[in-house]
């Protein structure tokens, strides 16, 4: 059993790695898939997302990271994946979860979503949180940096230094 897990992941957040990890204990593998969407704008280009992602999941088996770009319906076919794991952190989220779900379904016959629900540590947080945190933190010369190791792993902690300070 295959699940993918999609995302921006920009950047990857403990959050996400919460979910990955609970993931691997359901499937046999988790195939991370990175959204190349730079109408987007996202803060990190997409080989620096991967990079990041693959660092973070070191030591966990069985789980695998690629880029993907159009419809996930389509990169679900090519990798052989049956199910699409995402995290559930409030309400808010389950209305366009369930939406897509839905669409998903109508895209490939037999694509079951799984929701995971946030654990609570980690339900406010997203990675748009981070990056405000970030910037806002890294332009006051002040700026206690060991207060994101709470949110993510030292590898992004030092990308966002080098975005922001
Ligand atoms: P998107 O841009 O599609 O929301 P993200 O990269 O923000 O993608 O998130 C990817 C997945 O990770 C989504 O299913 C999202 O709900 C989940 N996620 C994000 N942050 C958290 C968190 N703090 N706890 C649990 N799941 C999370």
């Amino acid at each position: 059993m295959t699940a993918l897990f999609p995302g921006s992941f920009d950047p990857v957040t403990l959050g996400h790695l919460d979910i990955i990890k609970r993931g691997e204990q359901m499937f046999d593998q988790i195939v991370v898939a990175v959204l190349n969407n730079p109408a987007k704008s996202p803060l990190f280009t997409v080989q620096e997302r991967i990079g990041l992602l693959q660092e973070a999941v070191l030591g966990i088996s069985d789980v695998r990271v690629e880029a993907y770009s159009g419809l996930l319906a389509e990169f679900a076919k090519k990798c052989g994946a049956q199910y699409i794991l995402r995290g559930l952190r409030t309400e808010a989220d389950g209305v366009y979860e369930i939406s897509m779900a839905q669409a998903n379904r109508r895209l490939m016959d037999g694509l079951e979503t799984v929701l995971l629900v946030s654990d609570p540590a980690y339900a406010y947080m997203s990675a748009s949180l981070i990056r405000e945190i970030a910037a806002a933190g890294y332009a006051d010369s002040g700026f206690d940096d060991r207060v994101l190791d709470q949110w993510v792993i030292p590898a992004v902690k030092n990308m966002l230094k080098r975005k922001y300070l």
